[in-house]
């Protein structure tokens, strides 16, 4: 937060884009027929391309925030977006346009909305839907690591799916916050949000709120949330995992740990059991379940096997 943006590159932003942003309204190519979310700095809308009748998702960034120029910041966001292109798990920059208040970023839309929904619904996703989305998600976030990509921002609210029910595939969207490693000294000091900062921890928390439809760090007020944020601590007891299976506590736990340096990578958590389970409760036979229970218990993992739901 204490990132200044008038002084991009010492910031470490990127400042080299391939997209074009043109100065033409938009309005031209483009009807645009709702909105889909707002943040502190954007509006993101649903749009049609007139000439194709393609749906869009066009976000909306003001270039001054809190009297600055923060046009820095949104080609920033630009050039990350086209840095981790060509991965399904990420969102698709299409084009881009300039107005005197915003700079449109005119993206892939993703017409399942937030995985958040499926967080606090009254109907939980199934295990195998969300092993499917854990596993996409981890996909994106290997795929940005590789880049030397941080998102600093994952949470529920930025993993769209493709499609609502049957859910979709994950598209991960919103790299505001994102920064190339190596092009700032202090990582410290640009923090996401604060319950999902760390390496793969926030897919350990995405995982935890997936499963009990609860936020893994709620207390019973401000205080007592943030010594557990800041303290990792997380109650593994609680009545939302009476349904939850152990291999999923297995996942959880493994991500959630105080140390960063004791996290597996994403490629590490690709490779945990319960990503790769067959079954989930279904089997009431002792064998198979014994058999899961002792493939969880080392630590080191075995080399996931093909899957073909994700082909
Ligand atoms: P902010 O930086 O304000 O959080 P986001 O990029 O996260 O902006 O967008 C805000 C919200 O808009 C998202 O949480 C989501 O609900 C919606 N949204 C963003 N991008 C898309 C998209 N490509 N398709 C559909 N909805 C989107
Ligand atoms: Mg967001």
């Amino acid at each position: 937060r204490r990132l200044d943006s008038r002084s991009g590159l010492s910031a470490g932003l990127l400042g080299e884009i391939q997209t074009p942003i043109s100065t033409e309204p938009m309005e031209g190519v483009y009807e645009i027929t709702g909105e889909l979310g707002r943040g502190k700095f954007a509006v993101v809308k649903r749009c049609v391309e007139k000439a194709t009748g393609k749906v869009f998702a066009a976000k909306f960034l003001r270039k001054r925030r809190r009297g600055r120029d923060c046009r820095a910041d949104v080609i920033h966001e630009m050039a990350v977006l086209e840095m981790a292109r060509n991965n399904a798990r990420i969102v698709n920059l299409h084009a881009a346009y300039e107005t005197d208040h915003d700079i449109v970023l005119v993206l892939e839309y993703a017409a399942g909305g937030e995985i958040f929904d499926h967080c606090v619904s009254e109907e939980l996703l199934h295990e195998a839907q969300i092993t499917r989305l854990i596993r996409q998600t981890l996909e994106g976030v290997h795929h940005l690591h590789q880049s030397n990509l941080v998102h600093l921002d994952l949470k529920p609210q930025n993993i769209l799916l493709t499609s609502l029910s049957p859910p979709g595939d994950i598209k991960i969207v919103d790299f505001g916050l994102a920064r190339r490693l190596g092009a700032v000294g202090e990582l410290r000091e640009i923090l996401g949000t604060p319950e999902y900062v760390g390496k793969v921890m926030s897919v350990g928390v995405i995982a935890y709120m997936l499963v009990t439809g609860e936020s893994p760090f709620a207390g019973d007020d401000k205080q007592e949330t943030y010594l557990n944020v800041s303290q990792i601590s997380v109650d593994y007891s609680r009545e939302a995992f009476s349904r939850v299976s152990e291999l999923a506590v297995d996942f959880i736990r493994k991500l959630l740990v105080k140390a960063p340096e004791d996290r597996p990578s994403a490629a590490e958590c690709m490779s945990h059991p319960w990503l790769w389970q067959q079954q989930f409760c279904l089997s009431p036979d002792p064998a198979t379940t014994r058999t899961v229970r002792e493939r969880s218990c080392g630590t080191k993992w075995t080399a996931p096997p093909e899957d073909p739901e994700d082909k």
